[in-house]
């Protein structure tokens, strides 16, 4: 019922990973919600960031400055970085409901 779109197919398909985790396909739902999900929740999704956030400050939204300018994901450097990079994509997409 949450978003439900157009397609009339009603057959959802899930496959799990081997690496832990699935993979969902639900044809006809075109959209659901992040309201539960916490910036520390996509942060810890990142397995190369997830050590990093334990020296931000508690309530870090890791956005980085201006808005979390004390951010422990500003340290890291090489691959990582451009990984905080993706992570924030996500957190500011989010927030943009
Ligand atoms: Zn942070």
């Amino acid at each position: 019922e949450i978003g439900r779109g157009r397609h009339t197919s009603t057959q959802s398909v899930a496959l799990p990973l081997a690496s832990g985790g699935w993979v969902i396909d639900t044809p006809g739902i075109r959209s659901f919600g992040l309201a539960h999900i916490e910036p520390d929740d996509v942060v810890l999704a990142f397995s190369d960031l997830a050590e990093a956030i334990d020296d931000c400050p508690r309530g870090c939204g890791h956005m980085g400055p201006p808005a979390d300018p004390e951010c422990a994901l500003d340290e890291l450097t090489g691959p990582a970085a451009d990984r905080v990079g993706a992570a924030r994509r996500l957190l500011a997409a989010m927030r943009e409901g």
